[in-house]
């Protein structure tokens, strides 16, 4: 069987892959060889073989929604752009890019921004995800260095792990923290988070701090240390600058313990556990991500965070040290080739004249961008504003990703010209772009990303370029040459692209920054093809990286010395009021990924949790009158969405959580970015998408309802409905406030038949308001629809494999109107293990015959022997089989 080794296109742990090819069958496992994972996965990367099918993909350039030969379309984006720029000047234009791009592309788009049109207006989807720590660790080394490897954490005696559901946005990491844990059961794990996540059940300590208190805690920390002799005098005075400011702040903002523990809403009991813990082990790695980045005030956390790693010396040694986890497959990549507003190529700096004269020099460009650019957030008001005329987005989905997406809707709709290239067709950005531009994909494209622990691997195709579709550099490189600069953009594959930017790495560098790929310039085309992941920095002559910087305790700063950040605690920029007096937190589920066009593909990733929910404590839920699984507006100064509710614990009162990922593809009126107001940190300019303020209501619906279609429907706005892939069609989650006057029309209307001979089998009970519908082409299924003033999804498994039938028999069509699923067909329930496919009422009846632990449930139904990602659910399973237990005793006794 054929194989290709290639990186996961997901998230920024950089799990490296096996693709193995069975004529049109594509089996993708972990490569046991890539030093990121060592064959693990996780149910994405598991299921990414079942995403690689062609439906919804552009395939071919627009222009005005007609479809144009590329070279028509190509002069037609460097015609508009040039123009633009003539009138307007290089300020007018900008491009908004992706962590999903490969660092080739990413490296091309910014020399033509930067170097060939002059202005610094390329910013990034990666603004959202991690320029705080970006800005932070700058601040605190003098370069954007992440200092440590993964397998600081197999070597870490206590691991803290702060603003990061890593159980299920880095589920390998995860896998590896867990496995060290039982090779070193004195492993300690710290969970600092304001949600009690998949990721606390193997905390030995959790801290449910209140949300944004994350400095005060770190400061207090910071305070503590001194307090108790715990810093290192000798690292702090050779290789420290700042100590004295940085402890001030720390002890006006974070006395004592107490003081601590009444600003986080912590038991001092546990803030004084943490604190003794981190004083005396000397081998720890604090992990952080989004929960710290996506904040107001993300830059001074992160800053909080690394104080205590320096203060401590513990940094650039083996199980130790401050750790960004990227969230995006080549976020560091793009930072490393300068794709952020405010950075040049190469860890170069836009504000030093040096760096821009060698910059030019390198690239013989024209002119080099001298001041930054517009940072996301404000690129997207720009172009509302009228200021930058002209945008070229790039393999992301703004529409969704970036907070106040009614604005940014309005913006895209103001815009003079909006050039989109990607790989899907129907995306919420696509639908206001004046040129389309298809892009390949995952699985067709060439060339290397790089991942949190700076180590750069291949993505590899091994699938062809379908219809017109072509590589991103190549898109930017023929505008490019249209626009008069072809001498410098004139690359026959992404190996050469990657020797010029690995050439400019060690450019004059002297040690004069941190990334240097000098090893890797020199790379003939079948050495970069066969080029193993390795870490950066690798000087000319080196075949290895470093796994660790640092250690040598000399920084990048202009004293050589690491910086310790005064850092003074700010509160969220959204506070509580009587109109919102509700925090709202956004983030990622367990089998999603960003705005689902890639894993909404698969009904093994939908299952898990195939509509939007909104997260509310038990004593909110009574407080505002919400009921478990009922329906709910939420609302917020800047709009509002609608979804279902789920009432739990795991939110903090006075807290709500909604996940990022619902579009208007997959739901109607559920992009919660619709709420989050655009606040950003002032010096990353990250958007606090972890913190704004909401209300809630209870919203009555008059009937709820299940649909299964083979094709993709519409519906007015009248109708409440999610939608999420199944085998051989799609299953729609429907409510209404209202009821219709007439079902039968109702129904037809809904299922909307355009076929005049389909059959049409339907049943009413007007005593219990159920309404069942299917309609048959040929006696084939094309949709059914069942309708009851409840969702009722026990019918689903066997409906979805009457979707597999050409004919329904006679048996199945009476069991359709009747709404009971035949005695004989298993029901395994909602899935809660991703790899093996186990449902819900499978690993209930495990438990009642006796499988009483992960284990036994793993070894009975396979289920959590894979990725381990759903362990915590079989968990939670477990002891509320337990509770019940407990309680029908209880219940006999009485
Ligand atoms: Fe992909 Fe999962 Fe690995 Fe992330 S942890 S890179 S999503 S397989």
């Amino acid at each position: 069987m054929e194989q290709t080794k290639t990186t996961c296109p997901y998230c920024g742990v950089g799990c490296g892959l096996i693709v193995e090819c069975d004529g049109a069958r594509f089996k993708v496992s972990g490569d046991p060889d890539h030093p990121a994972n060592f064959g693990r996965l996780c149910s994405k990367g598991s299921a990414l073989g079942e995403t690689l099918d062609l439906d919804n993909r552009l395939l071919h350039p627009q222009i005005d929604g007609s479809i144009a030969d590329w070279g028509t379309a190509l002069d037609t984006v460097a015609q508009r752009f040039s123009d633009i720029i003539a009138e307007h000047g290089q300020d007018a234009v900008a491009f908004y890019v992706s962590g999903q791009l490969l660092t080739e592309d990413y490296y091309v788009a910014n020399k033509l921004m930067k170097g060939f049109i002059g202005s610094a207006n390329i910013d990034t989807n990666s603004r959202l995800c991690m320029s705080s720590a970006v800005a932070a660790y700058k601040r605190a080394f003098g370069s954007d260095t992440v200092p440590c490897s993964y397998e600081d954490l197999e070597r870490a005696k206590l691991i803290v792990l702060t603003g990061s559901n890593t159980a299920w946005c880095h589920p390998v990491i995860y896998q590896r923290i867990v496995s060290a844990r039982k090779e070193n059961p004195d492993l300690q794990i710290v969970v600092i988070d304001p949600r009690r996540t998949a990721t606390c059940d193997s905390a030995d300590l959790h801290l449910p701090l209140a949300p944004g208190s994350d400095a005060v805690l770190f400061n207090g920390l910071l305070a503590y240390l001194q307090q108790h002799e715990e810093g290192n005098a000798l690292f702090t005075a050779n290789y420290c600058e700042g100590v004295d400011e940085a402890l001030a702040s720390a002890v006006a903002s974070a006395p004592t313990i107490e003081s601590v523990a009444q600003q986080c809403a912590l038991p001092e009991a546990s803030v004084a556990r943490f604190y003794r813990l981190f004083a005396r082990t000397e081998r720890v790695v604090t992990l952080y991500s989004q929960g710290i980045n996506q904040s107001s005030s993300g830059t001074d956390k992160a800053n909080a965070i690394i104080n205590c790693h320096l203060y401590t010396g513990r940094i650039g040694r083996p199980g130790m040290g401050p750790f960004s986890m990227t969230g995006q497959p080549n976020a560091m990549g793009g930072r490393e080739v300068g794709g952020l507003a405010n950075q040049l190529a190469a860890h170069m700096e836009l504000d030093n004249p040096h760096h821009r004269a060698l910059l030019q020099q390198f690239w013989q460009a024209p002119r080099i961008a001298d001041t930054p650019g517009l940072k996301a957030v404000e690129l997207f008001e720009a172009i509302e504003q009228g200021k930058v005329k002209a945008v070229w987005i790039m393999a992301t989905n703004p529409l969704v990703s970036l907070p106040d997406v009614v604005r940014v809707k309005t913006a895209l709709q103001k815009c003079e010209l909006v050039v989109v290239s990607d790989c899907m067709d129907d995306t919420d950005t696509l639908q206001h772009a004046h040129i389309k531009l298809p892009a390949l994909a995952w699985g067709e494209k060439e060339g290397t990303v790089t991942n949190s622990e700076r180590r750069i691997s291949r993505q590899r195709a091994f699938l062809g370029a379908p219809g017109e579709a072509k590589a991103d550099w190549w898109i930017v490189s023929e505008v490019a040459k249209r626009m008069g600069f072809g001498d410098q953009f004139n690359w026959n594959s992404p190996a050469g692209i990657f020797s010029e930017y690995a050439q400019l790495t060690a450019y004059e560098n002297h040690g004069t920054r941190d990334l240097d790929l000098g090893g890797l310039s020199e790379l003939s085309e079948k050495e970069y093809d066969t080029l193993q992941p390795v870490q950066w920095p690798i000087h000319k002559g080196q075949t290895r990286g470093a796994a660790r910087l640092f250690g040598d305790g000399r920084f990048y700063t202009a004293s050589g010395k690491a910086r310790m950040v005064a850092v003074t605690p700010r509160s969220p920029m959204s506070q509580c009021s009587g109109d919102y007096p509700l925090r709202l937190n956004t983030g990622r589920i367990r089998d999603q990924w960003h705005t689902m066009t890639r894993t909404g593909k698969t009904p093994r990733l939908t299952n898990h949790q195939p509509e939007p929910l909104v997260t509310i404590h038990p004593h909110d839920a009574r407080r505002y009158g919400i009921s478990d699984r009922g329906f709910a507006v939420l609302h917020s100064s800047h709009g509002a969405v609608k979804m279902r509710a789920n009432v739990s614990s795991e939110v903090k009162p006075g807290t709500l959580f909604v996940p990022m990922h619902w579009s208007d593809r997959f739901a109607a009126q559920a992009r919660i970015n619709a709420l989050v107001p655009p606040h950003v940190d002032p010096i990353s300019g990250q958007p606090e998408s972890k913190h704004a303020v909401a209300a809630i209501i209870p919203l009555t619906m008059a009937w709820q309802g299940l649909l299964l279609s083979r094709r993709r429907l519409a519906f007015d706005r009248s109708l409440q409905w999610s939608v999420s892939k199944m085998a051989g069609g799609w299953c729609y989650h429907l409510a209404a406030e209202t009821e219709p006057a007439d079902w039968a029309l109702a129904g037809r209307a809904i299922l909307c038949s355009p076929h005049q001979d389909a059959g049409w089998i339907e049943y009413f009970d007007s005593a219990t308001t159920r309404y069942r519908a299917a309609r048959l082409v040929n006696g084939r299924l094309e949709g059914c629809l069942f309708v009851g003033p409840q969702l009722d999804l026990t019918m689903q498994l066997w409906l979805e494999t009457l979707f597999t039938r050409e004919q329904l028999s006679d048996s199945e069509r009476i069991a359709l109107l009747s709404g009971r699923t035949p005695d004989n067909i298993h029901n395994g329930g909602r899935i809660i293990c991703a790899c093996h496919n186990v449902g819900e009422t499978d690993i209930k009846a495990a438990i009642d015959s006796g499988a009483r632990s992960v284990e036994a449930l793993g070894s009975r139904l396979k289920a959590g022997t894979h990725c381990g990602s759903c362990i915590s659910e079989m968990k939670a399973i477990l002891a509320s089989h337990d509770q019940e237990c407990v309680e029908h005793i209880a219940g006999l006794k009485l």
